[in-house]
């Protein structure tokens, strides 16, 4: 809980509004909540919750927010549409699960829709249309229809002809937007003739499709919008179609024509609504409703042409590269689908941007792994000690400490590898084994005062083992022979140092993902 900054407004604001009577005598009651905050400024943080808690039972507890779509009449229909010019990331998934939350709340479709008519600047790659679906799987999202917009150009062409013929939409061939445009003039004949021509005649740059507007827009960027363009060679796995719908015309188009009943959006699109607006009018349409979402800020998560700018570059191996906020990535590092939707759902939707913390997805992760992941020694950087005074032993240590999933064995012999520095007067403890000090046994029973460290018998068979790292670099170590039961994907905790989910077994090693500690 947070103390200082007491702003003196906000609670005479919060009293005002449970007791509006109070307003008769606004200035006393400032000035007695300005005493008041000055007394509680005296105060340390131990006498505040002292007195917080005298109180709290008068406080009321905070209800938990249950999510709900307005104005909700027959199916619910909703759509998540992204562009398969990247791949998908925490941030993307964001929207996706949110429409999963509600489509699944209300029993209604959930629409995937591809929004792939930029060829030119962010132009799709057929291998991100699978990897959003197989994404999305992973997330334990349900699609139950998926649309490439791409494949819908004709039905975007004809309501663009009928735009033309009500006189609501024209061929521009000016360089820019300007009011005394002569083409906003001609007559629907002449526009649909140079329509015709936008397909055959102009080239790129030479004519586009405008929907007229209020020319004096206070917003320039709505005055007058372009729904089509020309693009000579597109870059498009699916179309080699030359006229192009922008985002806000397909998008106008679809949401009608796929009977979108309810959408989420990003707060900045604001004014793309406005713009779709002008077509839902045009046409007499019903304008879905719309619930804005602010934008999610991560700390030192790429955006998608950062991504592409550093994949071109060689710097990092691609969109699953640790490093990144990818869905793909996220999997490697052994991030569970469960707690991705948690961390997206605990975040909540409403207008206020939200700085995120990263961290709080990995403690989700780590409630849900934790119980699951099997324990095995692997030690970083070994060094080898010698241990005197104790027979060899076979030690039968449990794979889990709560679960009855076995164990592992170990035998051991006077000689050990351990990852920490040794020191000659410490006492230490070797986990589920015995205590030692300066290199002799001392005794088998638990000592509070040692130290616990982990440790490897030296062997023949333990396992090479190197970990990708967060940040991309590999570490090194050795791991104990029942690591071979391992299979690959799965999460581990390596004691003593994180959990790590196993991603490639080698004869010679395995490799396995930082997940985190
Ligand atoms: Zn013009």
């Amino acid at each position: 809980m947070k103390y200082d900054n007491i702003n003196v407004n906000s609670i005479v604001g919060k009293i005002i509004a449970e007791k509006p009577e109070y307003k008769n005598f606004i200035q006393d009651l400032i000035k007695q909540t300005q005493e008041i905050i000055e007394e509680v400024n005296k105060l340390s943080i131990e006498e505040r919750q002292k007195h917080l808690e005298r109180f709290s039972q008068f406080v009321k507890k905070e209800v938990k927010k249950e999510y709900e779509l307005s104005n909700v009449k027959g199916k619910v229909v909703m759509r998540f549409a992204p562009n398969p010019s990247g791949a998908m990331s925490i941030g993307h998934s964001r929207q996706a699960i949110w429409n999963d939350f509600f489509v699944k709340k209300y029993k209604g479709t959930f629409i995937l829709r591809f929004d792939d008519t930029d060829p030119k600047i962010k132009f799709p790659e057929k291998k991100f249309y699978e990897w959003y679906k197989e994404d999305m799987e992973y997330l334990n999202i349900k699609i139950d229809k998926t649309v490439r917009q791409s494949s819908r150009l004709n039905i975007y062409y004809k309501y663009a002809e009928e735009l033309i013929n009500r006189e609501k939409a024209y061929v521009c061939t000016c360089k820019e937007f300007n009011k005394n445009c002569p083409c906003r003039k001609l007559d629907y004949e002449r526009n649909l003739k140079r329509w015709k021509d936008m397909f055959h005649k102009y080239k790129e740059g030479e004519a586009v499709l405008r929907i007229k507007t209020d020319i004096n827009h206070p917003n320039p960027a709505i005055r007058d919008w372009i729904a089509f363009r020309i693009v000579n060679k597109p870059k498009h796995p699916y179309s080699k179609n030359k006229v192009w719908p922008l985002l806000n015309f397909a998008s106008a188009i679809d949401d009608h024509d796929l009977k979108v009943t309810h959408i989420l959006r990003g707060i900045d699109l604001k004014s793309s609504v406005e713009r779709q607006n002008y077509i839902y009018e045009y046409f007499e349409w019903k304008y879905p409703e719309t619930i804005y979402t602010g934008k999610l800020f991560f700390k030192d998560i790429k955006s998608k042409s950062e991504i592409k700018e550093l994949i071109k570059q060689k710097k990092i191996d691609g969109w699953d590269d640790v490093r990144l906020g990818t869905i793909g990535a996220l999997y490697r590092r052994g991030i569970k689908a469960e707690a991705i939707r948690k961390f997206i759902l605990g975040l909540g939707i409403n207008r206020n941007d939200i700085k995120v913390d990263i961290n709080k997805l990995y403690a989700f992760n780590k409630e849900i792994i934790d119980k699951e992941a099997n324990r095995y020694f692997v030690v970083f950087n070994p060094s080898k000690i010698k241990i005197q005074g104790f027979k060899p032993i076979k030690v039968k240590v449990p794979l889990h400490p709560d679960k009855k999933t076995g164990s592992r064995e170990f035998t051991c012999k006077n000689e050990f590898y351990v990852q920490d520095k040794i020191y000659k007067e410490e006492l230490y403890r070797f986990m589920h084994l015995f205590n030692f000090k300066d290199g002799r046994f001392t005794s088998k029973d638990l000592d509070k005062g040692a130290k616990l460290i982990h440790w490897l018998p030296v062997s023949k068979n333990l396992v090479n083992v190197e970990v990708i790292m967060d940040d991309n670099s590999v570490i090194k170590g050795l791991g104990e022979n029942n690591l071979r039961k391992v299979k690959v994907d799965e999460i581990i905790q390596m004691e003593r140092n994180f959990f790590a989910r196993l991603e490639e077994k080698r004869k010679d090693k395995f490799i396995f993902v930082y997940s985190h500690r």
